[in-house]
């Protein structure tokens, strides 16, 4: 194979044959955020470089190696989004509707991060989001965990952990980065590269490192929760009484820290056992901060994204029966005239039976070969119609995937007798 007809390392296609579990995953998503009162929001996929820089924090993985940066023709530098909360909080302001407003959002779509990929980890890669602006409780960071919980479990994949964490204010996480800067200078030797550039500037971020060198060193590192504000440690406890009420079960786990910048208070991760070192299928946060961090008026917020790829592989491993996107039907029709009538024949029964999957033969051919055809499209049954049924006005119903028996109907019949077939089916 060329290079030319080689897709990009890490960006990868969705093959018809995979598409219904995709599908599955954005229509269960489509589902629960309309019972949740949460609509969905377009966004672009390319932001300016500087709106990543300031919302996800510049001494972060994502913004230090990861964007996929270019200069356009106007000579602005553009980037690939990273994630879509930064851009989420930039239309909010263009468009003035976060001000004084309650805005639940949802969006779906790809992301794009310069990663090593692997399983579960790719350069183009989908995430569908929830964002919830404007609210400041702990009862809305429940709404959006509890809507989480409703997703996956819709998805019909099982055996998530939630673990959550505080993050607490960025007033009350001072304390504690010097108490960490202290703790990592102490064991400076060990620190990997990038962990010893970030213990001035980004102390935080070496606890999410992903360097085995560092894992045993972490273990004994301070804990946030210990230097939590007051305000941060009774939403946060509320939050595990609220969780707890809605019968949402949850690990604390004080080593959550995330790797973007913009998280205050909450943080949360759903992580599974099934998926090796790629763990996280749905994470996210409070974040406080950041709308008035890009320059609006402060406005509280917390949101997630899942891993879209994560949770396809997850469906697939539990061999999630999705919904079946094969035609019900081939039309097979031989000769010139009963293509012609076929044609007129597929629009009308198209036009009566809502929800048919009907395909039409087309590239003429003798009847044994598109018969073939139809066996190979995963029709259930094939439509046949010869010149013996073009002078009577009838069509012959062939089944292909059971031995019921074949029949003949008029062709004005058609209609009902493919009701009656898709009921059956659907039963
Ligand atoms: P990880 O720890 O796996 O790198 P993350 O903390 O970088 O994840 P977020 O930025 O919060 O993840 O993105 C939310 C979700 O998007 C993750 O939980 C994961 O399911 C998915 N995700 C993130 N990066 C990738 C990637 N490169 N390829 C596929 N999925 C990804
Ligand atoms: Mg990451």
């Amino acid at each position: 194979m060329t290079k030319t007809t080689q897709g990009v390392r890490g960006m990868n296609d969705v093959l018809p044959e995979q598409s219904p579990r995709w599908q599955w995953v954005e229509r269960c998503a489509r589902e629960v955020f309309a019972a949740y009162g949460y609509e969905e929001i377009r966004l672009p996929i390319v932001e300016r470089t500087e709106l990543f820089a300031r919302a996800i924090g510049e001494v972060t993985d994502i913004v230090e190696k990861e964007m996929y940066t270019f200069d356009d023709r106007n000579g602005d530098s553009l980037t690939l989004r990273p994630e879509a909360t930064a851009g989420c909080v930039r239309a909010g302001i263009e468009h003035g509707f976060l001000h004084n407003q309650v805005r639940r959002l949802w969006y779906a779509g790809p992301m794009f991060r310069h990663e090593r990929p692997q399983q579960g980890r790719y350069r183009q890669f989908h995430q569908i989001g929830a964002e919830a602006l404007g609210l400041d409780g702990p009862d809305i960071d429940a709404e959006i965990i509890v809507l989480s919980a409703r997703l996956l479990k819709q998805i019909g994949v099982g055996d998530f952990t939630l673990r959550l964490n505080s993050l607490g204010t960025p007033a009350s996480r001072i304390a504690y980065r010097e108490a960490l800067q202290s703790y990592f200078s102490e064991h400076a030797a060990v620190l990997d590269e990038d962990s010893r550039r970030r213990l001035d500037r980004n102390p935080l971020r070496i606890l999410d490192s992903k360097h085995p060198a560092v894992q045993p060193i972490l273990a004994d590192a301070p804990s946030l929760q210990d230097h939590l504000d007051d305000g941060s440690r009774a939403h946060f406890d509320r939050l595990c009484e609220l969780l707890t009420a809605a019968g949402v079960g949850f690990v604390l786990d004080p080593r959550l820290v995330r790797g973007l910048d913009y998280y205050t208070k909450t943080v949360f991760e759903w992580t599974t056992t099934q998926l090796g070192a790629q763990d996280a299928v749905c994470s996210g946060g409070r974040y406080d901060g950041l709308v008035e961090l890009l320059g609006g008026r402060p406005t509280p917020a917390v949101g997630w994204a899942l891993g879209v790829e994560r949770l396809v592989a997850l469906v697939e491993r539990a061999d999630i029966q999705v919904p079946d996107a094969s035609p019900h039907a081939y039309l097979v029709a031989v000769g010139d005239a009963a293509a012609s009538a076929a044609l007129v024949l597929a629009e009308r029964i198209r036009d009566a039976v809502p929800g048919v999957r009907l395909v039409l033969h087309c590239g003429a051919g003798g009847f044994r070969n598109q018969m073939k055809k139809a066996d190979k499209s995963g029709a259930r049954i094939a439509l046949v119609l010869g010149d013996d049924e073009l002078a009577a006005g009838t069509i012959g119903i062939k089944p292909l995937r059971d031995d019921a028996a074949q029949e003949t109907v008029a062709q004005d019949a058609l209609a009902d007798a493919l009701t009656k077939y898709l009921d059956d089916w659907r039963a």
